[in-house]
């Protein structure tokens, strides 16, 4: 399991600070809430907007007592995606609402293809959390555009963490 975590510090210095982040201590399993014990780290790349990769380490907590593992996501990435966050929502506004290209094709549209599948769970949050409505009989491209400029136009980080801590999985899963 990923528990999203926001560093409020930019990929680059997260990337420097290695395993001297400052990591959260989840107080207790999600799971059958014992005791969480650390359980070092586990590396990965992340592409940023400006097309630099970096190297992060992932920190990892093992349950003593269900002995399932729980890692701490920087709020900057989504679950299982390479590019970061702010990257990916940047390539689906730009084809959306200018059908610019900021990728090849094929990707902007497996991102496009995920974003598309999770409109009902994002009208949904929105209407919870901000009393926001979208139109329920626009298509759906303009509703995913209509989604899109909202998650713009507010912190897309914050937003997508808290859609995960809503929903418990990310606006981008299948
Ligand atoms: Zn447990």
């Amino acid at each position: 399991m990923q528990i999203i975590h926001d560093f409020k510090i930019p990929v680059k210095k997260y990337s420097e600070l290695g395993q001297n982040n400052n990591f959260p201590h989840p107080e207790e399993c999600p799971h059958c809430h014992d005791k969480l014990l650390k359980h070092g780290f586990y590396h990965r790349y992340v592409i940023t907007i400006d097309n630099q990769c970096f190297w992060i380490q992932i920190r990892r907590y093992k349950c003593q007592h269900c002995k399932k593992t729980v890692s701490i996501l920087p709020a900057f990435l989504f679950p299982r995606f390479q590019r970061s966050l702010n990257y990916i929502v940047c390539c689906m506004k730009e084809y959306l609402l200018q059908k610019k290209l900021l990728l090849y094709k094929r990707a902007v549209y497996f991102y496009l293809h995920r974003f598309t599948c999770n409109i009902p769970g994002l009208i949904a949050f929105f209407r919870d959390k901000y009393h926001s409505l979208i139109p329920f009989k626009l298509s759906r491209i303009k509703k995913a555009t209509k989604l899109i400029k909202m998650i713009w136009s507010s912190d897309a980080q914050i937003l997508s963490k808290e859609y995960q801590d809503h929903f418990n999985q990310c606006f981008m899963a299948l």
